[in-house]
């Protein structure tokens, strides 16, 4: 079956390409906020929703009007994607997986996305429009044989360093079928408590990291406004925050593929099911091990090597309910790590039991034929979610 992979790749931009993708940059931020602005405007001024079609419509005439004369300074393609990513973003608020879009940020990850129209690839050497050198790529793995890259997104983050991520089609086979099944539950202490009691993602793993970045930071803090010290100490801060962003990104990838491979069956509990809990410290928790990126690997991963993802939207009490008795206790503090069930007596570590209790939910939903297919299940919607593709 094909599916749709994308490759990231550290870049380093010539002066020339610099100034090109900050223009660019600055132009598909323009168009995404703009339309933002406008599909909000139409919607609640006129009661009507705006899609892609019209926007580029509008777009094509906002070009003519001098006041945005500088948008036909870069290639239009990015700037035509622009619209495509909000078309994204409104469908997935639509379809309850993201907040209202928001308004793209200067100082935030850059990005611009070209179409196959917008750049040449000749199976070594990546070529932009209106560009007169190509890219200068560090291939830190190789791409899969013949493949053609459908789109390509060029993107700088807050430390100044450029990436590229070249979409591709390729063909991944399905692993063999295997009889394991686990329940995941986000722990506090650990990112990940499995209900076969294994426990994956020790936070020690970036006390290291964390020790570093307080430190820039307090520097930060102390540099004088506006000078030359502060913007220095500021990039050192950027800089710690995507190093540890990637050994974070890094270690979920890693996880999320070996939990694919080991099991048919992957049961977890959404993070709006997680939210309900609304307590302060376990969201930071969550925040900090990203449950809801790690959630998005396992779907996608699911869906590629054919295992199944039960996601469980419904509440549930997961941590209260005894595993062995189905006794529900009446509370259950945070703080609370083992508990004994006072109707059969059996002693539980509280994530392994919520995680035993996830799996059991998780595979009674999908033999009642709420499952809908490989990869995307979600316990309790009749609708199948679209499938998701890796960013
Ligand atoms: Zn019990």
């Amino acid at each position: 079956m094909k599916q749709k992979k994308a490759y990231k790749y550290r870049m380093y931009a010539t002066e020339e390409q610099a100034n090109i993708l900050a223009r660019t940059f600055g132009c598909c931020r323009f168009v995404y906020n703009w339309a933002l602005r406008q599909r909000t405007d139409a919607f609640f001024q006129r009661g009507e929703r705006l899609y892609y079609n019209q926007l580029a419509v509008m777009l094509t005439e906002l070009k003519k009007q001098e006041e945005a004369a500088w948008l036909a300074f870069v290639s239009s393609v990015p700037l035509q994607q622009s619209l495509r990513h909000l078309d994204t973003a409104f469908r997935n608020f639509f379809e309850g997986r993201a907040e209202y879009p928001t308004f793209h940020k200067k100082h935030a990850v850059q990005s611009a996305t070209y179409a196959a129209n917008a750049f040449t690839w000749d199976g070594k050497q990546l070529t932009f429009a209106k560009m007169d050198t190509p890219l200068d790529i560090h291939w830190s793995r190789s791409l899969p044989k013949g493949c053609k890259p459908t789109t390509v997104t060029l993107s700088k983050d807050c430390a100044n360093r450029y990436f590229v991520s070249l979409l591709v089609e390729e063909d991944i086979k399905h692993l063999p079928v295997v009889k394991k099944q686990v329940g995941l539950d986000l722990g506090l202490k650990s990112m990940l408590i499995t209900s076969d009691g294994h426990t994956y993602g020790n936070p020690k793993f970036f006390a290291k990291d964390e020790k570093k970045l307080a430190k820039a930071q307090r520097r930060h803090a102390r540099a004088k406004k506006g000078g030359k010290n502060r913007r220095k100490a500021q990039l050192k801060v950027a800089r710690i925050h995507a190093r540890m962003a990637d050994r974070r990104k890094d270690y979920q990838h890693k996880l999320s593929t070996q939990i694919i491979r080991e099991n048919q069956v992957v049961c977890v509990e959404s993070l709006s099911v997680k939210n309900m809990l609304q307590n302060h410290s376990l969201a930071k928790a969550i925040s900090d091990v990203g449950w809801s990126e790690f959630i998005r690997q396992l779907a996608y991963k699911a869906e590629w090597y054919g295992r199944t993802l039960v996601r469980i939207d419904k509440w549930y009490p997961s941590s209260k309910r005894c595993f062995d008795c189905g006794h529900i206790l009446d509370s259950l503090t945070l703080d609370v790590r083992h508990w004994i069930c006072p109707e059969c007596g059996v002693s539980h570590d509280r994530d392994i039991n919520a995680a035993r209790n996830i799996l059991a939910v998780g595979l009674t939903a999908s033999a009642c034929g709420e499952m809908i297919r490989p990869g995307a299940a979600k316990a309790n919607r009749g609708a199948s979610p679209r499938s998701r593709k890796p960013k």
